[in-house]
């Protein structure tokens, strides 16, 4: 499959440029990325520590929107008074969204479920309140997302599902909620068939594609370094192989899913794209 043809527009609609594995090598991962067509990226902090890099980030390259929250897996690292400085941060940037936020199940060591989802809710509260799209990672956990979020209806401003992985039928109560469904680099697992399914009951105009950089590299050699873990270290330039892989799973012509995605992510972020 040649993935190099697209020539329209792309958008990533989550990914941690802030991240110390692609910060110091930025403008070079970027401009490879814009070779490609990419002129969006939604880059969501995790904790506190890295509001202030994503910020910079999103001021120093065009384009870059960003979200600030606290994500399940470093909430043990939260200090008391988070909700007040993140509430403050989203007030100061117009722009910018709610996120990574969620809830997770899989990894080992996080605080317990209900912890997880007392901060979630404090801080979709807030996204609802301020009106701002919110990113959510649910590892294992889709279905605690809908209970939580459905107390609040459906959110305005927009919801990302992020590395969406199903199932299918979880799909029609998000969209209720005003969900879209991002994909990534799981989608290129050719035996990921719960994601599959998933991918191709959303409508094309809920649909958004990641890389979730430096994380949930795309399978196949696409020339990454390594990390210290030695597994691939994901970069923004293989947002194309996600959309490839997608619009084949979905049986779609490429630059269709290139053009809804980014369009799709255009509109969601659209306070930072209107100047
Ligand atoms: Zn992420």
């Amino acid at each position: 499959m040649d993935v190099r043809v697209l020539t329209v527009r792309l958008f990533d609609a989550h990914c941690h440029l802030q991240d110390a594995a692609l910060a110091p090598r930025l403008d070079r991962l970027l401009a490879a990325a814009r070779a490609d067509g990419v002129t969006g990226w939604s880059c969501c902090g995790v904790r506190e520590d890295d509001w202030d890099a994503v910020l910079d980030i999103a001021r120093r390259h065009e384009g870059v929107v960003p979200s600030f929250g606290l994500h399940p897996a470093y909430l043990r690292d939260r200090r008391a008074g988070w909700q007040d400085r993140l509430a403050g941060r989203l007030t100061g940037h117009p722009a910018a969204g709610v996120g990574e936020v969620g809830l997770d199940r899989a990894k080992e060591g996080l605080l317990p479920l209900e912890d997880q989802e007392a901060v979630l809710r404090e801080q979709v509260a807030l996204a609802r309140d301020l009106g701002r799209p919110v990113t959510i990672h649910g590892v294992r956990a889709w279905s605690r997302v809908i209970e939580i979020l459905r107390p609040f209806g459906p959110h305005r401003a927009g919801i990302v599902c992020h590395a969406f992985g199903g199932p299918a039928d979880l799909v029609g109560p998000l969209a209720a909620l005003n969900a879209r469904f991002s994909f990534g680099g799981t989608v290129t697992r050719t035996h990921a068939r719960r994601i599959h399914d998933a991918a191709r009951a959303v409508p094309l105009d809920r649909l958004l594609v990641e890389t979730d950089a430096p994380d949930l590299a795309p399978i196949g050699e696409h020339g990454l370094e390594r990390g210290p873990d030695g597994r691939p270290v994901n970069e923004p330039r293989t947002l194309r192989v996600v959309v490839a892989t997608l619009a084949a799973v979905r049986q779609e012509a490429p630059e269709v899913t290139a053009e809804a995605t980014a369009e799709n992510a255009r509109a969601l972020f659209a306070k930072a794209f209107s100047s």
